[in-house]
C-alpha cells in the first residue's frame, strides 16, 4: 500500500509529489500527462515568450526533478476511488487497482472549446482560454471575448481595463443584469453581441478574425488581435463525485489546509473551490495539501 497517491501532473500535483518526495513518503503520481495546463502557452506576433512570466520555470524544475525520479509516476487516467477500512481504492482506466494510506485530488479543470472551423488550428496563437493570464499583454488591441457566463463577463471587464476595443460575444440578458453587466454595458470601449454565435476563426498564422452569426441569421466579421473564449471550466472531479463534497459547479470543496470532508482526501489546484486559476496558485496549494497530507499520514507512518 502507498503511504499517498497525488492524481494529476499539473502544477498543484507535481509539487505535491515533489514535497511528498521530500517527506521521504512511499507516494504515486497518476496522471495523464507531466505538466498539465501549462503545456499550453499562448504566442502572439508582438511578444516573445522572454517577456513573459507564467509560472512555468518553476513547473519545469518539478517536472524535470520528477522525471529524473522515474518511479514515482504512473501514466493513466484515474477512473475512481473508492473507501476501504484502512486507505483508499484507486481504479484506473485500464482496469488497475492502486491502495493508498491517503490521496491528493490535483486533476484541474476542462475548458469548453467552441467547436467551431479555425478553432484548432489557431488554439494558442492569438486564440487563448484564459483572460486571467493574458489581459496584460493586450494594451491597446482589439480583443473579443466568447461566452455567455460570470466567467466571460469578468474576462470582458479585466480586458476592457486595457484593451482599445472588447466586443463581447454571446452573452443573455439574464448577465447582462447582473452589476458586471451592467458596467460593461457603459463601458465606451465594449460592444455586447447578445445572442450572437461565433462560426469561424480565420487568421494568418494567428488568429485576427472571427466570422459570427447575428440572431437573424445574417453573418459578421470581426477583428480580433487577441480571442478568449471564456465558457465555464468544467472541474475533473467525476472521480470523486460519490466520496467528497462538491460544490454547485463540481468543484471539491476544500479548506484552508486543503482538505476535503474526508479524512485522507486532500485536494489541491483548479479542481478546488479555493481562489483563482494561476500556475503560482496552483503549485502553493500542491505545496500545502502536501504537508497537509504528510500531517495526517505521521501516526499512520
Ligand atoms: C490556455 C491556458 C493558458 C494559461 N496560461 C497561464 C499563465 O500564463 N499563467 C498562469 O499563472 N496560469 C495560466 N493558466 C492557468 C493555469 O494553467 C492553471 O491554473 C494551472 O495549470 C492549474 O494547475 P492544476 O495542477 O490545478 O491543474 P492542471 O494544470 O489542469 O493539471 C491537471 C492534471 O491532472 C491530470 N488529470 C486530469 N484528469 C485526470 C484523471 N482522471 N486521471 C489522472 N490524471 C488526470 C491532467 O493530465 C493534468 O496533468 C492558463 C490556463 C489555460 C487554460
Amino acid at each position: 500500500m502507498y503511504d499517498l497517491i497525488v492524481v494529476g501532473g499539473g502544477p498543484a500535483g507535481l509539487t505535491a509529489t515533489i514535497y511528498a518526495i521530500r517527506k521521504r513518503l512511499n507516494v504515486l503520481m497518476i496522471t495523464k500527462d507531466l505538466g498539465g495546463k501549462t503545456n499550453y502557452r499562448l504566442a502572439l506576433p508582438w511578444i516573445e515568450d522572454y517577456q513573459v512570466i507564467r509560472g512555468l520555470e518553476i513547473v519545469n524544475k518539478f517536472r524535470s526533478e520528477l522525471e529524473y525520479l522515474k518511479f514515482a509516476r504512473h501514466m493513466e487516467p484515474v477512473q475512481s476511488i473508492e473507501k476501504m477500512a484502512d486507505g483508499f481504492l484507486v481504479h484506473t482506466k485500464g482496469g488497475g487497482e492502486l491502495q493508498t494510506k491517503a490521496i491528493i485530488i490535483a486533476s484541474g479543470t476542462k475548458q469548453q472549446r467552441l467547436e467551431v472551423p479555425g478553432e484548432k488550428q489557431f488554439i494558442m496563437r492569438g486564440l487563448c482560454y484564459s483572460a486571467l493570464s493574458y489581459a496584460p499583454l493586450f494594451i491597446d488591441r482589439k480583443t473579443v471575448v466568447v461566452g455567455e457566463g460570470d466567467l466571460a463577463l469578468r474576462s470582458a471587464a479585466e480586458l476592457a481595463t486595457v484593451a482599445k476595443h472588447v466586443h463581447l460575444i454571446g452573452p443573455t440578458g439574464e448577465a447582462l443584469s447582473t452589476d458586471l453587466g451592467k458596467k460593461l454595458s457603459s463601458s465606451p470601449n465594449v460592444t455586447i453581441l447578445e445572442n450572437h454565435k461565433v462560426n469561424e476563426v480565420k487568421g494568418n498564422g494567428f488568429a485576427n478574425h472571427l466570422v459570427v452569426e447575428k440572431p437573424d441569421g445574417g453573418m459578421q466579421t470581426i477583428e480580433a488581435e487577441g480571442t478568449f473564449i471564456e465558457m465555464n471550466l468544467i472541474p475533473n472531479s467525476q472521480m470523486v463525485a460519490d466520496l467528497v463534497d462538491l460544490d454547485d459547479s463540481g468543484r471539491i470543496k476544500v479548506d484552508c489546509y486543503a482538505r476535503t470532508n474526508i479524512p485522507g482526501v486532500f485536494a489541491a489546484g483548479d479542481v478546488t473551490d479555493s481562489y483563482a486559476e494561476q500556475v503560482l496558485v496552483a503549485v502553493g496549494e500542491g505545496a500545502k495539501a502536501a504537508l497537509s497530507a504528510y500531517e495526517y499520514l505521521l501516526p499512520r507512518l
